[in-house]
């Protein structure tokens, strides 16, 4: 038992140090890097096209996209026109810091002032798998329910913002947006919350915004 905690914590451990090396290499280059995570079907591929394409003109953007096993999304990166590299995990359910260092040296980070990395689609492990990033965001979704909070607590706590995605859709679910945040709160107090819709656009203004303060206080330090 206590064998076992112990090569787990090596491993986690192990990792964190990567992800440190990660992050002094992103800092070296000044490059400010963001980790969205989401449960498949969130919508996390039209958060981060439609971020892309509103910041594109701000910031030299590039892309990291973590899958397991297809080039689909970081397709759709690269087709915005920005640096894209795909990162295929072989059927790992997550990224870590080791898949992330190996994918750093394919962009010219010295060209770019923000790194977008789309994680793996799963509300298990990623939040447990630092990979360097300056900025981890959780993208949830109203068709996943108003009790997502209370059943991946982990995953609520490791973050630094949480976007709703597909607002549009209230109407449809029995979603109780007071239960959802109050669940966010108790877990992560303070945690910057943004309602959006991919689809339509609302809410993406103050999220923009927010990101757009992170970037500029990074770059300006
Ligand atoms: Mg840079
Ligand atoms: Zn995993």
């Amino acid at each position: 038992m206590t064998k076992s905690v112990s090569v787990v914590e090596n491993i986690l451990g192990a990792n964190d140090r990567i992800a440190e090396a990660n992050r002094q290499l992103l800092d070296s280059t000044k490059t400010y890097a963001v980790n969205f995570m989401a449960s498949p079907g969130a919508g996390k591929t039209s958060v981060i096209l439609r971020t892309i394409d509103a910041l594109k003109d701000r910031y030299r953007i590039g892309g990291i996209d973590g899958d397991i096993a297809t080039t689909i999304d970081a397709d759709r990166m690269a087709a915005t026109g920005i640096p894209a590299v795909q990162i295929n995990t072989g059927g790992t359910c997550h990224l870590d810091a080791v898949m992330v260092s190996g994918a750093l040296p394919k962009l010219n980070l010295d060209e770019l002032d923000m790194l977008i990395i789309e994680n793996v689609g799963n509300l298990i492990c990623p939040a447990s798998f630092r990979i360097g990033s300056h900025l981890d965001v959780l993208i949830a979704s109203v068709p996943e329910g108003d009790d997502k909070p209370y059943k991946y607590p982990k995953m609520y706590r490791g973050v630094s913002a949480v976007l709703l995605n597909k607002i549009d859709m209230l109407p449809y679910f029995d979603f109780d947006m007071d239960y959802f945040r109050k669940g966010v709160e108790a877990l992560n107090p303070g945690l910057a919350f943004f309602p959006v819709s991919a689809r339509t656009g609302e809410g993406f203004d103050e999220y923009l915004q927010w990101l757009m303060e992170q970037v500029d206080s990074y770059l300006g330090s």
